[in-house]
């Protein structure tokens, strides 16, 4: 079996309404995945996180040395690209783009030998996972603390098990938004995230303010090139500290572990080296009995990625009853996430099986695929001649 063809799509929401975090605002979803194709018809998905037209970019410049190839043999093929990237980007979004093709080879191999990803990885620990409400971003209201505990309530009559919020406006707001929040969800764990707005004087300020809410977790408190501040803010608060969803690669990871930044490690498979980088993340942050969260964010092809590699990962410590492992589940505005993929993600008491399918275990929606389509690419190859 060959890899006979690569084609990559940016596909395009434009929302309803506008959302923002500490960073920027939302007014689009704009997302690169890609489709490969084998000589003898099997078709394997893979999505990469970041700026979708460079990951598109990426994968055209990658895709030459995957042509004719095995699928089969996927770590080798990871090593090939990773060497291909290794002189220009050893991290950043070219990375991403090698995500993308080795989710996707992945998903082929699970399909070529009849089983799902996750048993492929080493086998299934645990059947279902916990998904948590990723949402409570900001919007230009005049009622936000109000609007935040509605959408909160809401979560938890949903059934959600846990809630995380975005914090980073100014730290006046943010606890006055996490009170309000805190008060409309009763005893229900609750993460904020401040995707790295603050210095270390102004998150150790928060995290203080913060203590007497019960967070579980406080999520990229400061930037995330400032290891020694990560490391600080941990010895001084009593939050539980998480990050790393712009971390790359097992080297920069390796910097995270080693420096004793976090409680929680949040890679992202689409960006951080795919599934084939992620299985040798965890085994590093094994070694330093450091628990993931995947960060997750995109297309059902992303979701199922993550439900994949959680269902191996293992529970550090182990113990006759481990807790229930967390999956992260973006709330916000995407039809793309709603429609590409099937079948549905359906929650039943605060849990989502493990797909049991092989390969990723979805199908994609051609319909919804040409609905969202704003760019295709398409390399064929026939031998080792490009038609
Ligand atoms: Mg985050």
């Amino acid at each position: 079996m060959k890899i006979a063809q690569v084609e990559t799509y940016i596909l395009s929401h434009h929302l309803n309404g506008s959302f923002f975090f500490s960073q920027w605002s939302y007014s689009e979803r704009r997302i690169c995945i890609v489709k490969i194709t084998t000589d003898d018809g099997l078709v394997g998905w893979g999505e990469g996180y970041g700026p979708a037209d460079i990951i598109q970019s990426g994968i055209k410049h990658l895709t030459p040395n995957l042509i004719g190839k095995n699928p089969i043999q996927n770590e080798t093929l990871w090593f090939d690209l990773y060497r291909k990237s290794l002189d220009f980007a050893r991290r950043g979004v070219l990375t991403a783009s090698i995500s993308a093709l080795d989710i996707a080879l992945w998903d082929i191999k699970g399909k070529y030998l009849n089983l799902p990803v996750s048993v492929l990885l080493g086998g299934q620990l645990r059947k279902r996972v916990v998904p948590y409400a990723t949402g409570l971003y900001f919007s230009k209201e005049n009622c936000l603390p109000k609007r935040l505990a509605e959408e909160a309530r809401d979560y938890v009559k949903q059934g959600f098990r846990a809630i995380k919020m975005k914090v980073g406006l100014s730290i006046e707001k943010d606890i006055q938004h996490i009170k309000h929040v805190r008060n409309a969800i009763g005893d229900t764990p609750l993460m904020i995230d401040a995707n790295h707005a603050y210095s270390l004087r102004e998150a150790l300020q928060l995290a203080k303010m913060a203590e007497p809410y019960n967070i579980s977790w406080f999520e990229e408190p400061v930037s995330p090139e400032y290891y020694h501040q990560y490391k600080q803010l941990r010895e001084k608060t009593s939050i539980p500290i998480a990050g790393g969803e712009c971390e790359y690669l097992r080297f920069g990871f390796y910097e995270l572990l080693k420096n004793n930044c976090l409680d929680i490690l949040q890679l992202d498979i689409c960006a951080s080296g795919g599934l084939t980088e992620a299985k040798r993340i965890a085994t590093l942050a094994s070694t330093f009995g450091v628990e993931i969260v995947p960060h997750t964010w995109g297309t059902g092809i992303a979701f199922h990625a993550a439900l994949h590699f959680i269902a191996n990962l293992e529970p550090t410590p182990g113990r006759l009853y481990p807790p229930d492992f967390y999956i992260e589940y973006d709330r916000t505005e995407n039809a793309i996430r709603e429609q590409l993929t099937r079948p549905s993600l359906l929650m039943e008491n605060g849990y989502i099986n493990i797909p049991q399918s092989p390969g990723l275990g979805i199908e994609v929606n051609e319909k919804a695929l040409h609905e969202f389509r704003v760019t295709h690419t398409s390399k064929v190859y026939k031998g080792s001649k490009q038609i």
